[in-house]
């Protein structure tokens, strides 16, 4: 043991709690917070709003986790479930096919780029990614190019935490731990448009940050099957956002140079943005595209990886060939979700949707003006229905927290008993809420967290 542990059993006095406390094992929790920290015992949701069992009612300002875009508890995602549910909830999807499969792959390669016409489906983000990564990798030995093995990602960038996924991942905190075993990649300086090196602004510069990756790409070009990188906002690395002109400029370099890109629009796609997608939304067409946490708006685990029919060519041949890829889920293509995720596609693609959700990005905007008044803000960015607020210790020179004052934690905590359920990512608090939030609820969520903000910083 090296440092604080667990509390013991005796300091948890919710009953419910203590049972959990004994067998449950949480992501992304310190086990020394669980003593100070009671969880939160969420017994419904509905619309923006989580209900616990004390009667306590609190905001989902992240969508849980970034994946419920229509509301909780929604009627036309229920129906859709439970007529599903009568007829099949689920069925392997080797040898087999169903229909509610079959209607997904085929809207989804019609609203995405057109050179995305074959989805390959699995059940969480980061297998997504891992997907991509293996059908790269095979299409390179199958197309008489093995060496080209290494994948490219950006630094603070975030794919998801199986050993894959981590392999592509630009932030310490998740990899460096497994660092041992993880596959030999190369890491790139991206974006950083708060602190630019180059002292420009991400709304009028032709990112010039992309001169790294240029040169990584010269210099190990017949080594990379493919650069990953999430389009104009990284997530986990603090709500990062950068313009589309670095991810033209990818493209148009890995077209010359023959390397596969991999957009992981786990997080940003289904509007989240603004477009609908960020490739299709900016005329992009990456070789592959990763889906999933908002595909079924929160209610089922479903993704999905979308490539072109040129990389699916190099998995035909005879069967003594072995050259089709040998990867399953059991829960690939689960027939409850793909019913799910085909009514989540019929309500954002209803007459008017788009329109309403830039109003509320619009509101989203506004209203945030406000937090750059606070002392401690970096900066207030947006994209579409992401908004995020850095803080920093010093304004004029941008100095961080130091991560061990847990700022952004301490302000989760005191945004809790304001009715907020907001987690920021270390320094960094953002809004990400439901689509179904109103514009007086945006108001009341960004004066309700500049107080929470005021509460832990104005004390100190
Ligand atoms: N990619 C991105 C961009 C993500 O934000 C996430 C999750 N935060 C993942 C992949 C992994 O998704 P999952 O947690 O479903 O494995």
């Amino acid at each position: 043991m090296t440092g604080p542990g667990p509390p013991p059993a005796s300091a948890i006095n919710d009953p419910d709690l203590l049972r959990d406390f004994q067998h449950v094992w949480h992501p992304c929790t310190p086990l020394s917070d669980l003593e100070n920290y009671p969880l939160l015992n969420i017994e419904r949701a509905d619309g923006v709003y989580l209900y616990d069992k004390n009667g306590g009612r609190y905001l989902d300002v992240i969508a849980s986790w970034w994946v419920n875009l229509l509301g909780h508890n929604h009627p036309r995602l229920k129906a859709a479930l439970t007529a599903q549910l009568e007829k099949m909830a689920h069925v392997m999807f080797a040898g087999i096919t169903h229909e509610p499969a079959i209607e997904l792959a085929e809207r989804l390669t019609a609203l995405t780029p057109d050179n995305l016409t074959r989805v390959f489906f699995s059940d969480n983000g980061s297998t997504s990614v891992e997907i991509a990564l293996k059908i790269s990798l095979q299409y390179w030995q199958q197309t008489g190019r093995p060496e080209k093995k290494r994948f490219v990602y950006l630094k603070d960038g975030y794919h998801g935490e199986t050993l894959g996924a981590l392999s592509v991942c630009g932030l310490p905190l998740f990899r460096e731990k497994f660092d041992p075993v993880l596959m030999d990649n190369l890491e790139v300086a991206g974006p950083d448009c708060l602190r630019c090196p180059f002292g420009l602004k991400r709304d009028s510069c032709n990112a010039e940050c992309f001169q790294p990756m240029q040169e990584t790409l010269a210099q190990h070009t017949e080594a990379i099957a493919a650069v990953i990188v999430e389009p104009l906002v990284q997530g986990a690395g603090g709500m990062k956002m950068y313009p589309p002109v670095y991810l033209k400029k990818l493209e148009a370099a890995c077209r010359e140079l023959k390397i596969h890109t991999i957009y992981d629009e786990v997080a940003v796609g289904f509007y989240r943005t603004g477009s609908r997608f960020v490739c299709a939304g900016h005329g992009l067409s990456p070789t592959f595209l990763c889906l999933s946490k908002g595909i079924t708006s929160g209610t089922l685990p479903l993704a999905a990886t979308l490539t072109e029919e040129a990389v699916y060519d190099a998995f035909k041949g005879e069967f003594q060939q072995f050259n089709w890829f040998v990867h399953s889920h059991s829960y690939s293509a689960n027939p409850l979700a793909c019913a799910v995720a085909n009514e989540t596609l019929t309500l954002l693609e209803e007459p008017g949707f788009s329109e309403v959700l830039a109003q509320k990005a619009e509101t989203m905007r506004r209203a945030g003006a406000v937090l750059e008044e606070l002392p401690w803000c970096a900066e207030y960015r947006q994209t579409g229905m992401i908004g995020a607020l850095e803080l920093v210790r010093d304004r004029e020179n941008l100095t961080p927290f130091p991560l061990e004052r847990r700022v952004g934690f301490r302000i989760y905590q005191a945004a809790l008993k304001r009715e907020l359920f907001l987690r920021p990512l270390g320094n960094v608090m953002y809004f990400m809420p439901p689509y179904a939030v109103t514009d007086e609820e945006i108001k009341w969520i960004i004066e309700q967290a500049a107080a929470a903000v005021e509460d832990v910083l104005g004390k100190e």
